[in-house]
């Protein structure tokens, strides 16, 4: 059998509107102009989507990195956007989108994408991490076909961070992540606080997604300051934990033409989220030649960003279609699944 045949509900992609928006300015769900799925990204003018969509027998398209929130965390914003720092930080600006699974699916539906890790946030408190989490588990059993769920995880809080792992893990989800130590007050070197997460982990078997970001380059909202030069000495520092740099690790897939920094990362994941607003979108090619196609993740930071032009400009890039499957969504089938199954009914618990 061949990895994902357990993944249904691919759609042919719809003819989505395009709709000009400034780089970096994100669009409340209820925005009217928020249905079509356009964004432009630095310098770039917009095309329809109309080309290369993909045939009826395509391989999966999985989104390796979205983030839903409870439904009452979106009606309620206010009361959130007070209680946690971090999330005020994100999304006190009312133009920055927040979507439920409902939203995902829709999205998810009109542009062919059969699944997605549907990532928790770095909440600042621990107690809103835990009910991000129940949400999450919510969905992991309502969806079991369309989502791996990964755990919102404060690893400050120490035992009770693995407690909630633990019970979050054997009740459904898949991971744990994003975690953004800038938001959550913590380094991603801080190994008296990392340390603990990163062998729970291994031990359960689960993969862990981190934020890492830009050294270099322009600011923006959410960009914080976790260095890929941490990132690197987490995953020397804990060779089995199957890790997902995300945003592409901050640029250190390039720092891999370094043969010892290489052999260090040959575990190791980048995925690909928010691209539009960081690189052209070149750094596939390029991350693919010199990481290989194995372990870049395709995915979009929705709804920050929309699937259906993202999916587009990737199928657009030409890459040869072993590498383009890899990318679009075999490696996180095998991520996730381990034996080479999408999370569904018969693994959900697993
Ligand atoms: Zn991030």
């Amino acid at each position: 059998m061949s990895r994902g045949d357990h993944v249904l509900g691919i759609r042919a992609p719809e003819l989505a509107r395009t709709t000009p928006r400034v780089p970096g300015q994100a669009m409340s769900a209820s925005d009217p102009a928020a249905g079509g799925d356009a964004i432009v990204g630095p310098g770039e003018s917009q095309s329809p989507e109309t080309s290369r969509s993909p045939g009826p027998d395509a391989a999966p398209v999985i989104d390796a990195h979205i983030h839903v929130f409870p439904p009452e965390v979106i009606s309620q914003r206010e009361r959130f956007l007070a209680l946690d720092p971090h999330f005020a930080a994100l999304y006190t600006n009312p133009r920055a989108r927040l979507a439920t699974a409902e939203d995902a699916l829709a999205s998810m539906d009109r542009n062919g994408i059969a699944g997605a890790f549907a990532l928790g946030f770095g909440w600042t408190d621990a107690a809103l991490c835990r009910m991000h989490n129940d949400y999450l588990l919510d969905v992991q059993s309502r969806y079991p076909s369309r989502f791996a769920c990964f755990a919102a995880i404060q690893p400050r809080a120490g035992a009770a961070t693995l407690a909630e792992l633990s019970r979050v893990v054997s009740a459904g989800l898949r991971g744990a992540g994003e975690l953004m130590p800038h938001g959550q007050g913590y380094r991603l070197d801080d190994w008296t606080v990392i340390d603990p997460l990163a062998e729970a982990l291994v031990s359960l078997g689960r993969p862990l997604v981190i934020h890492v970001s830009e050294p270099v380059g322009h600011r923006y909202p959410g960009k914080g300051d976790v260095s890929p030069v941490a990132a690197w000495e987490l995953a020397r520092r804990h060779p089995a934990l199957r890790l997902v740099f995300a945003h592409w690790g901050g640029g250190l897939p390039f720092y891999e033409l370094m043969p010892e920094v290489a052999a260090d990362l040959r575990q190791t994941f980048y995925d690909s989220a928010a691209t539009t607003f960081l690189y052209r979108f070149e750094v596939f090619r390029v991350a693919s030649e010199i990481c290989g196609a194995e372990r870049i993740l395709f995915g979009t930071d929705f709804p920050l960003l929309r699937q259906g032009p993202f999916l587009q400009r990737v199928r657009a890039l030409g890459l040869p279609d072993p590498a383009l499957r890899s990318i679009l969504g075999d490696n996180a089938i095998h991520l996730i699944g381990g034996d080479g199954s999408w999370p569904g009914a018969a693994g959900a618990a697993g």
